[in-house]
Order: C-alpha cells, then structure tokens, then sequence
C-alpha cells in the first residue's frame, strides 16, 4: 500500500485527537486574546519541526507563518499552504455545542472550517519528514487571523507570501459529501445603499413627506434587477432598516447589499451600476458606498493543471477527486487573483460551515492528510 496512505491510516487517532485539541482552544475573529491562544498552541505543535513567526494583526490576533524543516537537499521555489485560524463560533459555544465523536463524525465549532484541515496539514509535513520523503520546494504555512471578518490585516502579508511561490494550498473545506475541491470562487463585494428622505407626520402632512422606505424599496427592485445567474453574477439584498414609526414617512432607510461575481471583468460594469442609483422621487437622496472586496478566484490554465496534478495523485489512492465552484471567498481568492495557480479545498470533507451540524467525516482523514503530503512531494 501506499507508504503515505498507510502512515496517514495509522496515525488517523493522533489526528483526531490534534483536531480535538484545536476545536476545544476556541478562537473567534473577534477575540484576538482567544486567536492568540489557538496561533499559541499551533506554533507549540509545529516548533520542533518549522521555524515560527507571527505578525500583529492590528484588532484582530496574530497571524502565523511557518517555514517547514522538510527531507530534500535542494530546494527550489516555494509552495504556500494556507489557511485560517480564526472561526465564526463566540467564545462559550463549546458548551452548547461540545467536541464529540459520533455517527462516524467529528462534531464541534470550526472543526470543518477550518481547523481538521491545520491539523491534516500538520500531519502531511509529519508523514513526509517520519518517512524521509525528499520535498523539492521551500513549504510555508500562512495562518490568518481574520479571514472570516473580510482579511484586511491579513491580505498584504498573503499577497507577499504568495508572490514567491509557485503554488498555493488552501486548506478550506472540501466541496460536498465527495470531497471535492474548489478549483473556482467567486469573488465578493459589499455595498451599503443609504437613502435620505423627509420625514412628516403620515395623517396630518402626508403630501409634504418623502418616504426612504419607499424610494428604497424601489432601489431594491432596480438592484435586485442587476443579478445574472447564467454569467454567475448575484446581488443579494440581504439586511434592510429604516422609518421610525408607522405614523411617520420615513426620513432614513437603508439597505446592505452582497455581490457575487464569477468574472473579474464583470466587477467594475456592476460597481458603475450601483454608483449610477439615481433618486425615483427626487426628493430623496442616495448615497452608495462599498464595491468588490474580493477578486473571484478564476479557473486558470494553472489552476487546471494544480488540480490535474491533485487528481492523479489521488488517483494512486483509488480516490476519485472531483472540482467545484465555490459561491463563497476564501483567502485564495486574493492568490489566484495574482496569478499563482491556487488550489482550495483541500481540507475536510464533512458539512455545516457555519451552522450547528458543523462536522467532518473520520473515513476521511487519512486519505486528505497524505493528499496533501503527495502535493507537497510533487511540487
Ligand atoms: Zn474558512
């Protein structure tokens, strides 16, 4: 059997028990004290076999680079593992949501997102170093702190680390129940669309009112009107508040818009749109601000053959490996936005980002941790 396989099946407990340990050391992007620990904890696990560094991440934890000791004389070129340390989940959830295994899962706050695909990672450079594998490429390993809350901090650090290497490994969750992984995202903006109306009393002065509710609520019509499934362009006016009290035409409305965009090129055309949002009554006045947050991670010739490179050496497993596209952003997005053949998804497979029945599949574990080791052999 295959020696990485077999090491990755054996060692499939101590893996477990790893992610354990970082799904009880809790971490919202909110609590940088709570980040700080987990980034602590990470960087005991890697010390005896990286050199470790954090930078500060402003309001939010630190974030971690690690360069790997890894077999293999010669290194040329680097390849960059990436991923998050940072979850969705507020301090206090393991009590109502506590680490468990059951039903053949893993259960718990970020286990799927992303915290099994650290721990995969961290046994893929175990594996390769145990078994003496040559690895022909420096390997470092960014660990951002705010990649839930949008990667402002973290995005120039990502961004240089990216530029030297000739590969990212995003270790996000896998696509699905098969595994899949992301070989496309879409790109993601944000636009607040704030109406200013008059207000008056509804009974006594209604003439002399300017409804924001209403003058919004025919923006939101027009916005909505801007979506193109076939193009995989959406707009999702997803929070709306305004007006006061039902006697009053509202003075103030406004609405918190999502974009999603497939095409890069298709960004700058939508942003125009949103900034072109005239007045219906002329009474009120808009003001929009926002726009494309991040770039959409394209399938690129060299995301092709990253994941053609992927599926072969799955293959040898007997693993058939799909692709997929991901409506949601992650940190490759700004990689592939530079160029570097980025491949995502190469973490758990099990389901519930973000939601109570956050869990991954323990079958699993062995074959995506020594994926990851192949890669890194390969590359
Ligand atoms: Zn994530």
């Amino acid at each position: 059997m295959d020696s990485l396989l077999a090491y990755s099946q054996n060692h499939a407990p101590e893996i477990a028990a790893l992610i354990r340990q970082l799904v009880e050391c809790e971490s919202p992007s909110d609590s940088p004290a709570a980040v700080d620990r987990f980034v602590e904890l990470v960087s005991d696990t890697m010390a005896p076999f990286a050199a470790v560094k954090t930078f500060p991440g402003g309001r939010f934890g630190k974030h971690l680079v690690c360069e790997m000791k890894l077999p293999g004389r010669k290194k040329s070129g680097q390849v960059m593992a990436l991923g998050h340390s940072d979850t969705v989940w507020p301090l206090g959830t393991l009590q109502s949501m506590p680490f468990r295994e059951a039903d053949g899962r893993l259960w718990g706050p970020g286990v799927f997102d992303m915290k099994a695909g650290i721990a995969f990672f961290i046994f893929a450079v175990k594996a390769l170093r145990d078994l003496a594998m040559p690895v022909p490429s420096r390997v470092l390993l960014q660990l951002n702190s705010d990649e839930e809350v949008g990667s402002d901090s973290s995005r120039p650090l990502t961004e240089k680390n990216a530029a030297r290497s000739q590969a990212v490994l995003v270790l996000e969750p896998a696509t699905g129940p098969e595994g899949k992984l992301k070989t496309a995202r879409k790109g993601v903006g944000a636009f607040t669309i704030a109406v200013r109306g008059k207000a008056a009393h509804s009974g006594l002065d209604f003439e002399a009112g300017a409804s924001a509710v209403l003058e919004l609520a025919r923006q939101i019509e027009r916005i909505a009107g801007f979506t193109r499934l076939a193009r995989g362009v959406t707009v999702n006016p997803g929070v709306i508040s305004g007006g006061t009290r039902v006697n009053v035409v509202a003075a103030e409305a406004r609405a918190e818009v999502d974009m999603r965009v497939v095409r890069l090129r298709d960004a700058p055309a939508l942003e125009k749109k949103f900034r072109a949002l005239r007045p219906f009554d002329e009474r009120c006045a808009i003001e929009v601000t926002g726009g494309l947050n991040r770039p959409p991670m394209e399938r690129s010739p060299g995301v092709v053959r990253l994941f053609r490179k992927a599926q072969a050496l799955a293959r040898d497993m007997g693993v058939e490996l799909g692709e997929s596209l991901s409506g949601g952003g992650s940190d490759g997005n700004f990689t592939a936005a530079l160029g570097i053949p980025t491949l995502d998804g190469l973490g758990a497979v099990g389901e519930g980002a973000h939601a109570p029945n956050e869990s991954i599949r323990v079958d699993r574990i062995a074959e995506r941790t020594a994926l990851i080791a192949k890669l890194l052999a390969a590359l």
